[in-house]
């Protein structure tokens, strides 16, 4: 893997070894990646990739970091992550955006906002990047990423590289059909509606305490643990099996919000796992409801 280093030599990217993916997710939980790259811009990602493929090594790409458990043991690919200091936002047109998949959505909001476009309220407190939020086509209090995307550029295994409309993407409730082809997204388009800056400005403030009051942010975390299952809340079933508080080590069902998994300090990846499953089993025992994870799993499944 050592070797690796010289193929990045030429890239506007930085390399470093046995990286912890404990310092790379919200969760802080997570091994060493045999490498990450970080790179500042789409073409250094595409050379990357070409190389990585060439060599036969495994890459994936992340974002913020912000829905992932990692695996105690790492993982022997190598991470790519954007660097977000050198993704831009750009105005395509007046209420048109073309924003680099490595742009935080807090400040993709906060430009919405400023610029007098509507449309990204609900996604000034989500912890993600613009790339993710395709990805998982993240959404909070009404509005959803497939509500303004109009298209992403997307970089495939294979090397081809290819503009998608929104419908392509195949977005719905925290899914699109990226999880399946596995492909990049390098930016994306999104159509905004004009809006007062001051309505907008006071909306994402109202929504931003309303995250602060309900949510565990004092604590590491990947955000609502499961998905919502159809006609209930996950949080809600949580509680009424007397789960809030419940504890595996430092892995916790959070007190403040049962939908949430906290790490109180040391969790590791496979205290939250069991924590996980005894969460499903009793659900499942008491409502026969199946909950199934939000957040992504990387270097280890659900069931080992
Ligand atoms: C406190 C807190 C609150 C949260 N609130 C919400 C919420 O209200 N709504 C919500 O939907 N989510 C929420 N989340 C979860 C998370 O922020 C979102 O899922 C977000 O979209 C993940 O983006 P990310 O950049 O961090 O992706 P990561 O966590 O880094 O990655 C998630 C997945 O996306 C893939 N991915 C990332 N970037 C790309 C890319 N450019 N191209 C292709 N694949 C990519 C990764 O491979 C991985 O499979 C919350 C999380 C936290 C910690």
């Amino acid at each position: 893997m050592s070797n690796l280093s010289v193929c990045f030599r030429d890239l506007a990217c930085e390399w470093i070894e046995r990286a912890p993916m404990s310092e790379q997710t919200t969760f802080k939980i997570g091994g060493p990646a045999d490498g990450l790259l970080i790179v500042h811009d789409a073409a250094s990602l595409q050379t990357a990739q070409q190389r990585l493929r060439e060599e036969g090594v495994r890459a994936m790409l992340i974002g913020c970091g912000s829905n992932l458990l990692v695996a105690d043991e790492g993982l022997r690919s190598v991470v790519i992550r954007f660097d977000s200091g050198h993704a831009a936002i750009r105005q395509i047109d007046k209420t048109v955006l073309r924003v680099d998949a490595g742009v935080p959505l807090a400040k993709l909001s906060r430009f919405a906002q400023q610029q007098g476009l509507s449309g990204l309220e609900f996604a000034c407190g989500i912890p993600g990047s613009t790339g993710g939020a395709v990805y998982m086509n993240a959404g909070a209090y009404g509005g959803e990423m497939v509500g303004v995307l109009c298209d992403a550029e997307v970089l495939f295994p294979s090397g081809e590289r290819r503009t998608l409309a929104a419908e392509e993407l195949a977005l719905s409730y925290r899914h699109s059909n990226l999880m399946q082809t596995a492909g990049f997204v390098l930016s994306a388009t999104v159509a905004l509606t004009p809006g007062d800056p001051e309505i907008i400005h006071r909306t994402m403030s109202e929504l931003l305490t309303a995250r602060r009051e309900k949510q565990p942010l004092e604590y590491p975390s990947a955000g609502s643990f499961f998905k919502r299952p159809e006609g209930h809340f996950a949080g809600k079933l949580i509680d009424d099996c007397g789960l809030r508080g419940y504890r595996v080590g430092d892995a916790q069902i959070s007190e403040k919000h049962a939908g949430f998994v906290i790490n109180r300090g040391a969790a590791t990846c496979e205290q939250i796992k069991q924590l996980a499953r005894d969460v499903r089993t009793r659900v499942f025992e008491q409502f026969g409801v199946s909950l199934e994870p939000e957040v992504r799993l990387l270097g280890t499944s659900w069931d080992e």
